[in-house]
């Protein structure tokens, strides 16, 4: 009985563990119910790109943001940053925006967390060349705990997620109508796509994206703007 009663209290004790430690996911349904309000309110379009940048898909992507006249916002990781860093600055010269995603893009729901934190920390310091040290964040598999929670909060960064994730990294694509179909559906949205180098199919997919959401976006009167544009 004394031993059942010790680990229903054990059991009990680890459950609330868990809830506070990953507590910061009802702070992202919180805050993404408010952004969600936000873009269908005044019907904007805000294309995010994470995980890059990457020697083709970015300039091919910054090519076509060009000759459209829109500006995204791009979640670099910190190692990619450091590799391609004459991307990095035409990204910020052409007035997109760029945000951590970490340095080695850790899970902190499977990572230990200090090194989630570590890895948060160094992706800062890598990108420190363009961008200050409370810039924007989005975390890697939309994923935070306590600890990273804090330390972005302790650097002031504001944190986004998505509301439409475009499905480019599901083992299926869906089609690129089928993406806008839920833009127009939802009347707004703030869209997850990638630009790290994959295989050509997932490339391509996230170049036609971009194309169509941006006609949407031209016939059906939705703003494009990058998040720093957004209220916060
Ligand atoms: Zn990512």
């Amino acid at each position: 009985m004394r031993q059942t009663l010790s680990a229903s209290l054990a059991a009990t004790i680890g459950l609330a563990g868990s809830a506070v430690y990953f507590s910061p996911w009802f702070w992202r349904r919180y805050r993404m119910n408010r952004v969600r309000r936000e873009v269908v309110k005044n019907r904007i379009l805000s294309l995010t790109y994470d995980d890059g940048p990457s020697s083709e898909l970015t300039l091919q992507l910054l090519n076509l943001l060009q000759s459209r006249g829109a500006r995204a916002s791009f979640f670099m990781l910190g190692c990619h940053a450091q590799q391609h860093p004459q991307i990095v600055d035409r990204v910020v010269q052409e007035g997109h925006d760029v945000g951590c995603h970490s340095d080695r893009h850790l899970n902190a729901w499977k990572a230990l967390p200090w090194e989630a934190v570590a890895d948060i920390n160094a992706g800062y310091e890598r990108l420190s060349a363009w961008i200050e040290p409370k810039g924007m964040f989005r975390p890697p598999y939309g994923k935070m705990t306590l600890p990273t929670y804090w330390s972005i909060r302790r650097r002031g960064a504001p944190v986004w997620w998505w509301t439409i994730d475009s499905g480019d990294s599901h083992a299926t694509l869906p089609s690129a109508s089928q993406v806008a179909d839920r833009l127009r559906k939802e009347g707004g949205g703030i869209v997850l796509m990638h630009d790290v180098a994959r295989t050509k199919p997932r490339n391509d997919f996230v170049l036609e994206l971009t194309a169509t959401l941006l006609d949407v976006a031209q016939r059906e009167s939705f703003q494009v703007k990058p998040l720093r544009e957004l209220c916060q």
